[in-house]
């Protein structure tokens, strides 16, 4: 063994726990081996954006970072800190003082993080455009297609609309695909319930589908993996953030909107007709409903709303009422912070409006209440 390689299974050693306070980063412990903060390549993860993009492991004496990708061992976190090459980093590492980069390289460094981010931003806007432009594709191919199976489905739930809502579609064959391992596969085709997801403005910005099993009413596909793992038969193809599914039209000025998570509990609010006149939206999830929170120490899900997230759902601004439907099925502190998060968000907005959340009695959800029965799941 030469000297160099000597010294390198000598910084392998170091812990990794080390090697973050001497470069002085700030992490916090999210598991009992990993500790999370900004990245010290390229800064993501810092204050208000979400902090476990960049962690370090110290069982594995390994760093990564999901969102510029720079992975690796001391030498190389070394290196990315300091903005420095493999041979001056393992110096640094190894108590060297003379590599300490000068403060020209680590300017260039800067500028090329920055160019990276530039990149990166510029990518994002493009996925994000595409997947606007397929939930379009979606929508526009479901006009005029036979409702039927998405009238059972909802029928078998209990659910039939007075008036059968404009944002509502049907795709007789649609296609389940996901990305598995970077490529598209198809595991299943069937009919599917399309709902539009629109902003504030009324562009449809997504599309949430719905895969039905049209032998068992009421109830969804049952899809699998190669691998036999049950998937989601719900999909979002498009941008979400701050969308509704408006399954009436908007709420006249002064009116009350009522907003559950998903297409089936607020459909069956409107067919209970809690409020008359009201207007009810589908939230489609309950991270869209809440926006982006404020993190505080030791709680996973503050339910104050981070007010810098300026694409989270917000109502019409002249609503005065605002209720915020919630399923008795789900963790109920966690979902209860989401959705206050959601209603303070819209109290800064609108002023003086009455916001609430109004629970499911005794566990269940509002599409249970509806049938009478159990679950449905
Ligand atoms: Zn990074």
């Amino acid at each position: 063994m030469n000297f160099a390689d000597d010294r390198l299974m000598r910084a392998k050693q170091i812990p990794m726990r080390e090697v973050a306070d001497r470069l002085g980063l700030s992490l916090t412990r999210i598991t009992a081996q990993e500790w999370a903060g900004p990245c010290p390549g390229c800064g993501d993860g810092g204050k208000g954006k979400r902090a476990d993009r960049f962690a370090i492991n110290t069982a594995r004496g390994v760093f990564n970072c999901r969102k510029c990708g720079a992975a690796g061992d001391q030498v190389a976190l070394v290196s990315l800190a300091l903005g420095v090459a493999f041979k001056p980093a393992l110096a640094h590492l190894m108590g060297e003082r003379e590599a300490i980069p000068d403060p020209a390289a680590q300017e260039q460094r800067r500028r090329q993080a920055a160019a990276q981010e530039k990149r990166r931003a510029e990518v994002e806007a493009q996925m994000r455009a595409r997947a606007i432009r397929d939930a379009r594709e979606i929508w526009t191919a479901a006009e005029g297609q036979d409702l039927r199976p998405a009238q059972d489905y909802l029928a078998g739930r209990g659910i039939r609309f007075a008036a059968w809502p404009p944002t509502l579609r049907c795709l007789a064959a649609a296609p389940y695909t996901r990305k598995i391992g970077g490529s598209l596969k198809t595991f299943h085709t069937g009919p599917c319930l399309v709902a539009a997801v629109q902003d504030g403005a009324g562009r449809i910005r997504a599309v949430h589908r719905t895969w039905i099993d049209p032998a068992r009413p009421g109830s969804k596909a049952q899809i699998f993996d190669d691998q036999g793992q049950a998937l989601p038969a719900k999909l979002v193809r498009g941008s979400k953030k701050g969308g509704a599914i408006r399954l009436t039209p908007a709420p006249p000025a002064f009116g009350v909107l009522i907003m559950g998570e998903g297409i089936e509990t607020t459909a069956s609010a409107l067919v209970l007709g809690a409020v008359p006149g009201a207007a009810y939206w589908a939230g489609v999830d309950l991270g869209n409903m809440s926006g982006r929170m404020i993190k505080t120490p030791g709680a996973r899900y503050s339910g104050q709303p981070d007010l810098e997230d300026l694409e989270a759902f917000v109502p019409p601004r002249d609503l005065s009422r605002l209720i915020f439907l919630m399923d008795g099925d789900s963790d109920p502190a966690a979902t209860r912070a989401r959705l206050l998060s959601g209603l303070r968000r819209a109290c800064v907005q609108t002023p003086g409006l009455r916001a609430e959340i109004v629970a499911a009695p005794g566990g269940r959800d509002f599409n249970d209440i509806l049938t009478g029965e159990a679950n449905h799941e």
